[in-house]
C-alpha cells in the first residue's frame, strides 16, 4: 500500500516550528510520509502565527488557494492549527470563508491530532476542536525535526508578561515549565543521535523554573552544559526585565554556551516602554547591556524592534535610534507596530498613522544596517569557529555555518562528510548579512 502523506507549512516562530517538528513526527508515527509539495499531499497544515496582521493575510491567501486543490481532490484533508486559531472568533471566520478547511485546531491541543484525523473521517463539516486553556504539558511526544545537527528544546511554554501590544499570552496561555529531567534526558537522547546544538526556547526563558521548587535558568544552563556531545547551547527568548547577572555568569563560565544574546528591546523611549508595559528604562536595558559586555566582552547582542507604537512621537523615535547607536547590534529583527485585537494597545487612541510608521522603520533599518556592516567588517581576517550545518542553499560549492556569536559563515568545500563538524574559518570577505571565509582546519 502507498503511504498518505503530509505536508505542514509554518509561519511564526521558532515556538512554531518546534510545534511543526512535533506534528511531523505525530503524523509519522500514525503512517505518513513527508511530502514536499502541496500537490503530493493527502493533508496539509497551516502552523499559523498571530503576532502581526500581515502573517494572517499570508494565511487567508493561502487558504484560498488551496481550494481548487480540494475541489481536485476531494480526500484531502485541510488542517489549520496556531495562533490564529486561538483568537476569539476566528475558527468561526474560517469554518464559514472557507469551509472546505476539514480540521481547526489551537496551541493547546496538537497532541490530539490523531483523534482529530479520525473525527474529520465521520463528520461532514470542519472539525473544530479549540482548547481556551493551557492544560498540563503533554511530554513524549513523537518528533521529527528538519535538521539532523541543530535542535530547538522548547523548556517553557507561554508568557505572563502582556506586553501591551502582544498577543502571545492570549494565545500562548500562561507560563509553566518544563521539569529539568524531562529537559535534561530530551537533549541526553538528542546528543545520543548525533546532534551538535541545542536551542532553548520559551518566550521568556529567564523565568524559567519560577513555577518549580529550587529551579532557576542559570541552574538549568549549567546542567545543560553538563551534557556529553553537545557542542552548542544556545536559548532565546531573554526579557531584559528579567535577565540576571547568574545568567550572563552561566554564559561566561560555561563553555558549550554561546557569546550570543538575543535582548528585545522594542524601544528606546522609557514613556514608550512603560506604556508598552516592558518594565525597564532605557537606561536600565543600557546598563545591562554593559554589564553583560563586562563579562563577556566579544558577545554578540541582537534585539527586536518596533516603530509606530501607539503615541509614539518624533522624539521618541529618535531615542530608539539613540540606543541602536549606544547598543550597537549584531542584528535586529525590526517590525512596524501592528494593531492585534484584543490587546491594550490597539484600543489607544493615539495610534500613529502608516506614512509615518513606514518613515520611521525606514530610517531605523537604515542606520541598523549600518551597525551591521561596521561589526561584520571587524571580522575580517580573523579565524572563527564555525559549526557546519549544511550546503549553502544559493551556492551547490559551499558549505554555510554560524560562528558562536550566530553569524552565517560560507566558504567553498564540496566535502559533505563535513557537515557537523566544527572547523576554524578565516574570514577573507564580511558582507552586510554573511561572512565569506576559507576553511583551516576541523577542529572535531
Ligand atoms: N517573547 C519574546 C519577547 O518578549 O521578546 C518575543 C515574542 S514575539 C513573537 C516576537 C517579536 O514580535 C516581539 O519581540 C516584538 O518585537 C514583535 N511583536 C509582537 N507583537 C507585535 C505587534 N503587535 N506589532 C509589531 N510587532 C510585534
Ligand atoms: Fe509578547 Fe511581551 Fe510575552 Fe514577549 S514578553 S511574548 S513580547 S507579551
Amino acid at each position: 500500500m502507498v503511504a498518505k502523506k503530509y505536508l505542514i507549512e509554518t509561519w511564526g516562530c521558532q515556538m512554531n516550528e518546534e510545534d511543526s517538528e512535533k506534528m511531523a513526527g505525530i503524523l509519522k508515527s500514525i503512517g505518513y510520509e513527508s511530502a514536499t509539495k502541496r500537490e503530493e499531499a493527502d493533508i496539509i497544515i497551516f502552523n499559523t502565527c498571530a503576532v502581526r496582521e500581515n502573517a494572517e493575510l499570508k494565511v487567508f491567501g493561502n487558504l484560498g488557494h488551496l481550494k481548487t486543490l480540494k475541489m481536485q481532490k476531494p480526500d484531502l484533508i485541510i488542517g489549520i492549527c496556531g495562533c490564529m486559531m486561538q483568537q476569539k472568533g476566528m475558527p468561526e471566520e474560517i469554518k464559514k470563508k472557507y469551509p472546505y478547511v476539514d480540521i481547526i485546531f489551537g496551541t493547546h491541543n496538537i497532541h490530539r491530532l490523531p483523534e482529530l484525523i479520525n473525527n474529520v473521517k465521520q463528520a461532514n463539516s470542519t472539525v473544530i476542536e479549540v482548547w481556551e486553556q493551557e492544560g498540563e504539558i503533554v511530554e513524549g511526544l513523537p518528533i521529527e525535526r528538519k535538521s539532523d545537527i541543530k535542535a530547538f528544546v522548547t523548556i517553557m511554554h507561554g508568557c505572563n508578561n502582556f506586553c501591551t501590544y502582544c498577543i502571545v499570552p492570549y494565545t500562548r496561555g500562561r507560563e509553566r515549565s518544563r521539569k529539568p529531567e524531562d529537559i535534561i534526558n530530551e537533549i541526553k537522547d538528542l546528543a545520543k543521535k548525533g546532534y551538535k546544538e541545542i536551542t532553548l526556547l520559551g518566550q521568556n526563558v529567564n523565568s524559567y523554573g519560577k513555577d518549580l521548587e529550587n529551579m532557576s535558568f542559570a541552574k538549568l544552563l549549567r546542567m545543560v552544559n553538563e551534557i556529553d556531545g553537545i557542542e552548542r547551547i544556545r536559548f532565546t527568548t531573554s526579557h531584559p526585565k528579567d535577565l540576571t547577572e547568574d545568567v550572563i555568569l552561566a554564559i561566561k563560565e560555561c563553555d558549550k554556551l554561546c557569546e550570543h544574546i538575543h535582548l528585545p528591546v522594542q524601544s528606546g523611549s522609557t514613556r514608550i516602554l512603560n506604556k508598552m508595559n516592558r518594565k525597564y528604562t532605557k537606561e536600565q536595558y543600557l546598563d545591562l547591556v554593559n554589564l553583560i559586555r563586562k563579562h563577556i566582552p566579544d558577545v554578540a547582542i541582537t534585539t527586536d524592534i518596533i516603530v509606530g507604537f501607539p503615541g509614539e512621537t518624533e522624539e521618541d523615535f529618535l531615542e530608539t535610534l539613540d540606543l541602536v547607536e549606544k547598543v550597537r547590534y549584531d542584528s535586529a529583527f525590526t517590525f512596524i507596530y501592528s494593531k492585534r485585537k484584543g490587546t491594550p494597545a490597539a484600543e489607544y487612541e493615539d495610534q500613529v498613522p502608516e506614512d509615518i510608521k513606514h518613515e520611521r522603520f525606514n530610517k531605523l533599518i537604515e542606520v541598523v544596517n549600518r551597525i551591521i556592516e561596521e561589526k561584520n567588517a571587524t571580522y575580517k581576517d580573523k579565524v572563527v569557529e564555525v559549526l557546519i550545518e549544511e550546503v549553502s542553499k544559493t551556492d551547490e560549492t559551499k558549505l554555510t555555518g554560524r560562528t558562536r556569536t550566530g553569524k552565517l559563515v560560507h566558504f567553498s568545500s564540496d566535502n559533505m562528510n563535513l557537515i557537523g563538524k566544527l572547523a576554524k574559518v578565516k574570514i577573507t570577505e564580511p558582507r552586510n548579512f554573511i561572512l565569506i571565509g576559507e576553511l583551516q582546519e576541523i577542529i572535531r
